[in-house]
Order: structure tokens, then C-alpha cells, then sequence
């Protein structure tokens, strides 16, 4: 059956709006609201569909006039006719009722067949005026414009209740960096390909339109094949330069549940959800559902408390102890924050450090922790304690905007530490973008006698030639690589191989994530210099560690070895 089109009465005499409902309800689906200001919002949910509305003039909280004021100042509300309906009868009435923008009048009483007849007149009037109004193409793709698309859609999904639909958004994955390369015209040509491809896959009289840039949607029906991989990889080759890339594309799906929401937020939704497999090399398509909903609702609270959380002093550091494999000795530790909210308690970096990688908040957090660390060692070394070197987790991001060199070793100076003890841990991944400049700014601190370690090695970025261009101190195995590899057995396993690799480039090796006395005694018997993990310690409070050193001290031992080894072995 066809969704029937929707008129909206708005009267506020109770028996007026019957009649006008029962005059037209055989045609329309009326809408019924008793007043201007109810009217808007009913206007506001459902300004898709509503093909024309009735109007009487004298009403209580809104009247007419106000409402009629109201929808000319919108740019969409303001195509909708308005028909206007009013006791009197005179020329004055009608031309008042004009010039605030109606489109049409009505004396009372009501008859009935003048009615319907001006109203399906100026639907259908609309009707064409909007088609021929509206630019249907987008130039570039040949696609639908988003403005047609939306509305389009709208029919479709009306005409068709009993179909399933679902809303597929199309995003290219580095198209910035692609028309980088390639420049323009070929990212031009990108897009027009793409949605050529787009086309074939969902048929010659799909319903598919640009969103934005190299953003597509198109609508699809649900019993139709789902949107594989395969079918969205394709080579895009630079027939001047010869180079060749593959470009993949990734898909955000919205199954259409919610027939309510407007062909916007739907679009919305499904555009969501592509964002959030952004850079997941592995993921080609993510539905939205309540669990992305729900985390993107949960990052959506992060972002909006971030910068409350660092100006109050929610954030604090934790130390995880590194100990040397073997003599057992605190020779180190690593700095992790923790985020202790008010409301919700303590947060975990999982749930906000690739957050915040991501919306570029991570440099201010790090600089505090930093900072944090540095006052921590300088407040122990003045209590004379047995002080360790004490690592800071880099991001990539903190190379690229402040100046790196300067800020650590401001802080060294300011709080009186000697550059060895701050040990910079940067992810194996940082390395993947941006290598030069990286690389000449782990030079240049190392010239200042801070340590460099490779966090997270092993972890799937492949490093092993990095490890030859660059100049580091230590190897930090990924708590992943450690547990698959002693699982295996010694001939099977590359555990020796890397270490000692390691140790021939004057790498000291670090291993995370040991969990139990098994582990450990491996480690150890590979050759691998220290270990972190939850055998030896959990992360804890500074209280704690400086606890764990004072004990130290009564023990007379010392982890100071962790310093750099020296260049020739
Ligand atoms: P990461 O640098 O690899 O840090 C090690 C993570 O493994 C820590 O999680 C630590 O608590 C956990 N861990 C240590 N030993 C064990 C173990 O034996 N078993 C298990 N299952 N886990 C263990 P955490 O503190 O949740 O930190 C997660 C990640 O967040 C860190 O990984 C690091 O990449 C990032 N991160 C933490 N603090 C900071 C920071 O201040 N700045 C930046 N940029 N990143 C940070
Ligand atoms: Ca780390
Ligand atoms: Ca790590």
C-alpha cells in the first residue's frame, strides 16, 4: 500500500479541524496541531514530507501570522504552501494573508469541494515547481545532488512501506593523500570511477548520490547482496608517472529502522559509521547499531570533558615498574596515565589515548604527564632516593606539533634531572608516517643524552629495516609478540633471534606483558635485559613506587644500569 501524502491542519477551534480532517482525510494523511507553536514543531520533524499546510489565522500561544513570519525566514519551510483559512471574507483579509507570505485563501465556512480541489492543485504545483527547482546532478559524478537524493529517497521509502531498506555511505580511505600524489584531476577522475563502480554494483536505476567530497550514499534495498570488499578494491594507476596504488573504499551501513528520522540523519548515521573503521586497515564495513551508537555517544562525553578533566587535575600517573630479568632489581618504570573522574571514576588510556590521538588533544596531555613525571623525579632525588629512569609514552602527534627537543629538555632543565632518567617510549606505529622528521628528531635527542626506546615492537608494523636507519638505545617488545612467541617452541619461536639481533645493534631489550614466572625465566634465558609486567607489578600510584624504592634503598640495591649501554660492545 502507498504511504498517503501528509497535509497539516492547524486550527484551534476543535470542530473547524475535524471538518478540515474529514474533508481530507480520504486523500492525505492529515496532521493535526492546535496552535502555531505546535504546529512548528510538528513541521520541524517532518518537514520531508509535508506536502501542504492549512492555516487558520486567530489562534491562542501562536497565531497565523506569527507562524506564516516564522517558516518564510527558513530556507526549506518556506516551499511548503500555505493555504490560509479565515472567518472573513473581505479583500483586506486576503491580501493581509498574502503578504505574509501564504500562498493561498479560504473563506469560512468551509466547502469542502473548493477545498480539496485548491489543495491537490498547489501539491502538484509544488510539486513540479520543486522538481524543476532543484539541480538534479551533481556536475562532476553524474550522481544525484543530496538535496534530490534526500527526497527521493523519502518517496521511495513512503511509496515502498513494506520493503526493507538500508542507507549505504561510501568513503574513499586516503583520498586527501591520493590527490596529494596524483593531483586533481586524477582525484577527479577517483571519484567519477567511484561512482561509476557504485552504479554497477547497485544497478543502472539506483537511487545513489555525493554527499560531500569523495563521500558517497546511495540507497539499497536490504534483500539485495551485501556490500563486500572485493567488489570496492580497485587499482588507480598515474599513467604519467606509472605509479600504481591501490585504493580501497570503505562502506558505513544504516539499516533503515527508524522510517521517522529524516533521509539526513539517516545519511548521518550511515556516514558515522564508515568514520569509525577510519584507518582500520582491516575493517572494509561497519553497521551502525547500538554499540557503535553507544561509543560514539561515549567519545562524544570524553571529548566534551577533556579539556575540563587536564585544566582540574583529573589526570595523574601511575608508574609500572621495569625490572632488570637477572638480578630482579627496580631498574625502571614505565609512566601511565590514568584518568580519574569525578563522576564516572577511573578511565583507562584504551578508552581515550587513540581518541585523542585522533582529535589532537594528545600533546597537551603528554606535555602533563610529562611534566608530572619530571616533578616526581625531581621530588625523589631531592629525598634521596635510589632514583630509575622513568619512560613517557611519545605519540606521533607530539612530534608534529610543538617543538619536541625543546619542551623535553626545558623540562629536564627545570626540574634539575639528568636526561638519561627520562626515557622516551615512541609506538612502533608512529613510525609509519612523517619518518624524516621523526627520525632527525630522535637524533637530535639522543645527542642531549636522552634514551630512545621502540615501544610495542613486533606489534604488525614492520620495523626491521627502520631499526637499520635509526638510531635508537632500546627495543621494546609488544606484550602480543612476547606471549605468541613463548608459546611457541624454541625452534619455532624468533624470541632469540630478535634479541640477539638487538643486542648486536647495541639495542637494550625490553619485554612487556610478562604475566608468569614461566615467562619470565624464558626471557631471561634468551637474553632479554628487562621486564615489565604484571608478574612483577601492576601499574600504581607514585606513593606506591616510591614505596617499592625506599625498599629498594634498605635493600642496598641499585637498577641504575639501565642507562644507555655503550656504543661498541
Ligand atoms: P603501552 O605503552 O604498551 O603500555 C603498556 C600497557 O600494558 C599498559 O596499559 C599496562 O598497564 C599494560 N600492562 C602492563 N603489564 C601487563 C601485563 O602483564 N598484562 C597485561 N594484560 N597488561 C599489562 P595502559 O596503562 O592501559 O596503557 C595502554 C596504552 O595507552 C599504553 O600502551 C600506551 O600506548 C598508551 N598510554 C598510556 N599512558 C599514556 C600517556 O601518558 N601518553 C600517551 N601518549 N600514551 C599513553
Ligand atoms: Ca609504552
Ligand atoms: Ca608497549
Amino acid at each position: 500500500m502507498m504511504t498517503k501524502k501528509q497535509v497539516m491542519v492547524v486550527e484551534d477551534n476543535e470542530l473547524n479541524r475535524a471538518m478540515l480532517c474529514e474533508i481530507l482525510s480520504e486523500d492525505y494523511q492529515v496532521l493535526e496541531a492546535e496552535n502555531g507553536q505546535r504546529a512548528l514543531e510538528i513541521l520541524r520533524e517532518n518537514k520531508e514530507r509535508i506536502m501542504l499546510i492549512l492555516l487558520d489565522v486567530v489562534m491562542p500561544v501562536m497565531d497565523g501570522y506569527t507562524f506564516l513570519d516564522i517558516i518564510q525566514k527558513d530556507e526549506e519551510l518556506s516551499m511548503i504552501p500555505v493555504i490560509v483559512t479565515m472567518q472573513g471574507d473581505t479583500e483586506d483579509d486576503e491580501v493581509s494573508a498574502l503578504t505574509h507570505g501564504a500562498t493561498d485563501f479560504v473563506p469560512k465556512p468551509y466547502r469542502p469541494n473548493v477545498i480539496r480541489h485548491r489543495v491537490a492543485s498547489l501539491i502538484k504545483l509544488r510539486e513540479t515547481a520543486a522538481m524543476e527547482n532543484q539541480i538534479k546532478y551533481d556536475r562532476l559524478t553524474g550522481l544525484y545532488t543530496k538535496e534530490y537524493f534526500y527526497r527521493r529517497v523519502r518517496e521511495v521509502l513512503d511509496e515502498n512501506p513494506d520493503k526493507e531498506y538500508r542507507i549505504v555511505c561510501m568513503n574513499y580511505e586516503n583520498f586527501k593523500l591520493y590527490n596529494d600524489m596524483f593531483g586533481r584531476d586524477k582525484g577527479d577522475e577517483l571519484l567519477i570511477e567511484g561512482a561509476r563502480k557504485c552504479l554497477l554494483y547497485i544497478g543502472e536505476d539506483a537511487i545513489c548520490c555525493r554527499l560531500r567530497a569523495d563521500r558517497f550514499v546511495f540507497l539499497q534495498e536490504t534483500e539485495k547482496e551485501k556490500a563486500s570488499r572485493e567488489k570496492y578494491m580497485f587499482k588507480a594507476k598515474n599513467e604519467q608517472t606509472g605509479m600504481s596504488k591501490n585504493v580501497s573504499v570503505k562502506l558505513g551501513v544504516y539499516e533503515v529502522t527508524e522510517r521517522s528520522l529524516s533521509v539526513e540523519q539517516m545519511c548521518d548515521r550511515a556516514s558515522l559509521a564508515v568514520d569509525s573503521i577510519k584507518g582500520k586497515y582491516n575493517q572494509a564495513v561497519a553497521v551502525y547499531d547500538d554499540e557503535l551508537r553507544e561509543k560514539l555517544l561515549r567519545e562524544k562525553e570524553i571529548e566534551d570533558e577533556m579539556v575540563r578533566a587536564l585544566k582540574e587535575g583529573d589526570f595523574s600517573v601511575y608508574f609500572q615498574p621495569k625490572y632488570s630479568l637477572q638480578d630482579n632489581v627496580v631498574a625502571g618504570a614505565e609512566s601511565l596515565v590514568r584518568w580519574i573522574h569525578p563522576k564516572w571514576g577511573t578511565i583507562y588510556p584504551v578508552e581515550f589515548v587513540s581518541l585523542f590521538e585522533e582529535n589532537g588533544f594528545i600533546p597537551y596531555l603528554d606535555r602533563f604527564i610529562w611534566e608530572a613525571v619530571c616533578r616526581k623525579l625531581h621530588e625523589w632525588q631531592k629525598a634521596g632516593l635510589p632514583i630509575v629512569p622513568v619512560s613517557v609514552n611519545v605519540s606521533r602527534a607530539d612530534f608534529l606539533q610543538y617543538q619536541l627537543v625543546d619542551v623535553l629538555s626545558n623540562l629536564v632543565k627545570k626540574y634539575e634531572i639528568a636526561p638519561e632518567f627520562l626515557h622516551l617510549e615512541i609506538t612502533e606505529s608512529a613510525y609509519t608516517k612523517h619518518q624524516d622528521t621523526i627520525i632527525s628528531t630522535v637524533d637530535e635527542l639522543r645527542k642531549l643524552n636522552f634514551i630512545v626506546e621502540m615501544d610495542d615492537f613486533g606489534s604488525g608494523y614492520s620495523s626491521l629495516n627502520l631499526l637499520s636507519r635509526m638510531s635508537l638505545d632500546t627495543l621494546k617488545l609488544d606484550m602480543e609478540f612476547v606471549q605468541n612467541e613463548i608459546a611457541k617452541t624454541p625452534e619455532q619461536s624468533i624470541l632469540n633471534d630478535i634479541i640477539s639481533m638487538a643486542h648486536k645493534l647495541h639495542l637494550t631489550v625490553v619485554a612487556e606483558g610478562i604475566e608468569t614466572k614461566e615467562q619470565a625465566k624464558r626471557l631471561k634465558k634468551a637474553g632479554c635485559d628487562y621486564g615489565q609486567g604484571y608478574f612483577f607489578a601492576k601499574p600504581m600510584s607514585a606513593e606506591e613506587f616510591e614505596h617499592l624504592l625506599e625498599g629498594q634503598r634498605k635493600s642496598k640495591k641499585s637498577g641504575f644500569e639501565i642507562s644507555r649501554k655503550p656504543e661498541k660492545m
